[in-house]
């Protein structure tokens, strides 16, 4: 059906619309240095009515035609239109579960609580949706007979994993800037194994950033961050899926962590491009957690977005979002104001306890989610989430590429914090009785109610 109509997208540039680029230019920033977008041909697109685009959707879910059962290729026409298919890199990204949490909603006093487990990916994070996108547009540019030396990225942590997974399916060499001893050993085992070029920098991660920008800029190797904006095209697909999963009803709020400030932006483009579509009519509202040590959205949220300031970001659990000058914060506060959007804040503690809590009912958390379980129970606590919401909060990265912070956690090892529900492993010796009888005194002081 729609491989007839003529879809169309090209950059251009945030700030003024009409300077354009076509996306197999190597670009990233408009002429004074601000942010491009993917545009798309949305009356072409509209020629398509919405109930056989959410057929197309529906149909082409799970199954094997190339490249279509991705999540983020089933949509290809509103991703990435004009891409020849051969050039798609993918690993059938996306169809991550939408689970019910059903228990922890119970728990805190919100029944129709949904968490979509974007760590059930590839290589375990959200960022598989947005680096399939970038590494097939390259990919593209490659066979055009670009010279393309590289694709590169600063990280802290994920994002080098998903580049390093795709450009070594894809064979393009790829070189990754993570800041020393800031990211989880099992983060740094990603690019590692799969072959990349893993420079380990005494800065932070904005430090690694400014490294990154001036090699892409000086030795035309091809740059990776969400600065990109090819990346936000295939994560603006998270809302999508999880409108569909949803059998096409949108739920009142999304809770979703910041760091670099491209996810959240992502997300409200999905649905702008649903609402714009008619796939959906209602608008839901959108709520980014931050990290109190990483938390400038917040300080602007704070004074009505008025003034946003880079901050320095302090050591946090959420390794993943310890970011002081996200490169995405206009195009997030742009977001927000669509989306009648809040922005709240989680100390250490409050993310530990959240993400302790959780996994209590079944879940497996990283502490990124546990910022965005935090901002939930304010939400609930300001009154803003009725008992009758439905929420979906969105986990960003597999807990277990996060296990220290557990670990030290529930060995009660995080001075000067204080675990409030910890649960160390019982060492004892191997005698039936003993083992027994502490057996049944656990059983009766945890479960008899
Ligand atoms: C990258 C990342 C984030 C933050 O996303 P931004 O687009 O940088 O705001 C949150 N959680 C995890 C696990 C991540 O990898």
């Amino acid at each position: 059906m729609p491989d007839k109509l003529h879809h169309r997208a090209w950059f251009e540039s945030v700030a003024k619309p009409g300077e354009r680029y076509a996306l197999d230019e190597i670009r990233y920033t408009d002429e004074t240095g601000g942010l491009l977008q993917v545009v798309h041909d949305i009356d072409e697109l509209a020629k398509t009515p919405a109930e056989e685009w959410k057929r197309t959707f529906e149909r082409r879910s799970h199954r094997n035609e190339w490249p279509y059962g991705s999540g983020v290729w089933g949509k290809k026409e509103w991703v990435l239109p004009e891409l020849d298919n051969d050039n798609v890199v993918s690993m059938y990204e996306g169809h991550s579960n939408l689970f019910w949490a059903e228990r922890y909603g119970r728990e805190i006093g919100i029944e129709d609580l949904w968490i979509k487990l974007c760590g059930n990916s590839h290589t375990g994070s959200f960022k598989d949706l947005g680096m399939t996108v970038l590494v097939s547009q390259v990919k593209q540019m490659i066979s055009q007979g670009n010279d393309i030396p590289a694709v590169a990225c600063a990280s802290t942590g994920d994002t080098s994993a998903a580049l390093a997974a795709y450009a070594a399916a894809a064979d393009i060499p790829a070189v990754v800037f993570l800041p020393r001893g800031k990211i989880s050993l099992a983060q740094l085992i990603q690019p590692v194994a799969n072959g990349a070029i893993v420079f380990a920098l005494d800065t932070d991660f904005d430090g690694c950033m400014e490294i990154v920008k001036q090699i892409s800029e000086k030795d035309g190797v091809y740059l990776a961050n969400s600065m990109n904006s090819l990346r936000v095209e295939g994560q603006k697909t998270v809302g999508i899926e999880i409108v569909q999963q949803l059998d096409w009803e949108v739920p009142e709020w999304f809770i979703i962590p910041g760091g670099n400030l491209g996810n959240v932006s992502a997300l409200a483009k999905g649905l702008d491009m649903m609402l714009a579509l008619g796939l959906i009519v209602k608008k839901p509202r959108i709520c980014v957690g931050q990290a109190e040590a990483a938390n400038p959205l917040y300080l602007s949220y704070q004074k009505d977005f008025e003034v946003f300031e880079p901050i320095a970001a302090r050591k946090t659990v959420a390794s993943a979002i310890q970011i002081g000058n996200p490169i995405s914060h206009d195009k997030a506060i742009d977001a927000l104001r669509r989306y009648d959007g809040v922005v709240e804040q989680a100390s250490e503690s409050e993310i530990m306890e959240a993400c302790a809590a959780a996994d209590r009912t079944g879940l497996f958390n990283c502490p990124h989610t546990g910022v965005a379980l935090v901002a939930l129970g304010k939400l609930r606590g300001r009154g803003l989430i009725r008992d009758s919401d439905r929420v979906v909060v969105i986990s960003t990265a597999h807990g277990l590429k996060f296990t220290d912070f557990k670990l030290d956690y529930h060995q009660m090892n995080i001075d000067p914090i204080v675990p409030e529900n910890p649960n160390p492993p019982i060492e004892m010796s191997a005698g039936y009785e003993d083992v027994r009888g502490r057996m049944l005194r656990e059983i009766d002081l945890r479960f008899r109610r």
